[in-house]
């Protein structure tokens, strides 16, 4: 395949033998160009025998956004178009505290959690890390003068079932000054060896774990991946990862009616966290025709209220974007499913 620029590094790109000749300062001209999201066409302060080069050789982005919806309260769902054609999903979320981008790691994901979209089909393929900054890099410039703040590792995919794309694209992000590991926050179902060498590589991003139950017999049911990796080994391999970047851990956990929201369940959860910082993170359930059921305001705000009454410290996410339906592996399926008609933008 073509190189793609946002798979470079700044000294990768300066290297390249389209720029052999050229003076120094293209390299960096180039750099800041494919960066901000420019496009070969509109990097006019570029000779255009070298621009044609270039694009004869290299793409400058690996995403363009096929597709963009807006909620009310500022959410922007995209549906991005990689360069051979597959679709994946990126959300823009509106927070007080600035804009944060959910990005997908995978086309389709291999872990198959019940209540997901994003696995249905199964894993398609790894997206590069060049790919992932496209993302990022795209929904900027969709902003214009406003910045992506923060990124979350939670779209389309398990980042650590991608773990040397991943790491390259938060190593990426960080060194184009876009934005630093403390920003970033990785979501996973619980790859224990993962987690670990996260780790041991010496990674400071927030590391969110995907419980949704506290009991193993019960999180198989939802989560195949819970057969291989137990509740246990993965606390343990979070309480290192605390350990070694002294980073608070966050704990996901979708409730589902008459599934996840009884005593016992409140009681096996704050046991399996209270021995290292952790916060819970409790999610409604987004409906994905699984069959699974989310809860009430009532019952959400009663289950929040039995693990304070036991010394969490817990909050329930508020759900963003939900007419646009904004959560996972949705706009894809709809898409594809043509129920939003053609293309248009
Ligand atoms: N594979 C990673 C990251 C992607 S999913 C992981 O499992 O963490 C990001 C988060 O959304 C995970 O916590 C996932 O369990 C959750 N999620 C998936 N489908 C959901 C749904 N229908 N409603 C609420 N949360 C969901």
């Amino acid at each position: 395949m073509r190189t793609l620029l946002t798979d470079l590094t700044k000294d990768e790109i300066a290297a390249l033998p389209a720029l052999a000749g050229q003076p120094r300062y293209r390299a960096k001209q180039l750099y800041d160009r494919v960066v901000s999201g420019i496009p070969f066409s509109e990097m006019t302060d570029l000779p255009a025998a070298l621009r044609d080069k270039l694009a004869e050789e290299c793409d400058a982005s690996g995403a363009e956004i096929a597709r963009s919806v807006s909620a009310k309260d500022g959410t922007v769902k995209f549906l991005f178009r990689l360069r051979d054609g597959e679709l994946i999903e990126g959300v823009l979320m509106k927070y007080k505290y600035g804009r944060t981008l959910c990005v997908s790691t995978q086309v389709g994901c291999r872990m198959r959690c019940a209540f997901c979209a994003s696995g249905r089909d199964g894993l398609v393929r790894d997206l590069s890390a060049g790919e992932m900054l496209s993302e990022l890099i795209c929904a900027n410039r969709f902003l214009g003068t406003e910045r992506v703040g923060n990124v979350v590792l939670m779209g389309s995919g398990e980042p650590l079932d991608n773990y040397d794309n991943v790491t390259k694209f938060i190593r990426l992000m960080s060194a184009d000054g876009l934005i630093g590991q403390r920003s970033v926050s990785l979501s996973t179902c619980g790859l224990t060896d993962g987690i670990r060498q996260l780790a041991d590589d010496g990674f400071s991003v927030t590391l969110c774990l995907s419980l949704h139950s506290a009991f193993d017999d019960k999180r198989v049911k939802i989560m195949p991946t819970a057969k291989k990796y137990k509740l246990s080994d993965i606390m343990d391999a979070a309480k290192y990862y605390f350990e070694k970047s002294g980073r608070r851990i966050i704990v996901e956990y979708a409730m589902m009616h008459g599934f996840n929201t009884g005593d016992a369940d409140a009681r096996e959860l704050r046991r399996l966290t209270e021995n290292f910082p952790c916060h819970i993170n409790l999610i409604p359930l987004n409906d994905t025709d699984s069959g699974l059921r989310g809860v009430g305001a009532k019952e959400g705000i009663m289950f929040r209220k039995k693990l304070e009454a036991l010394g969490a410290s817990v909050t329930i996410r508020r759900s963003l974007g939900d007419e646009i339906e904004g959560a996972c592996g949705q706009l894809k399926r709809r898409y594809t499913e043509n129920e939003y008609g053609s293309e248009e933008k």
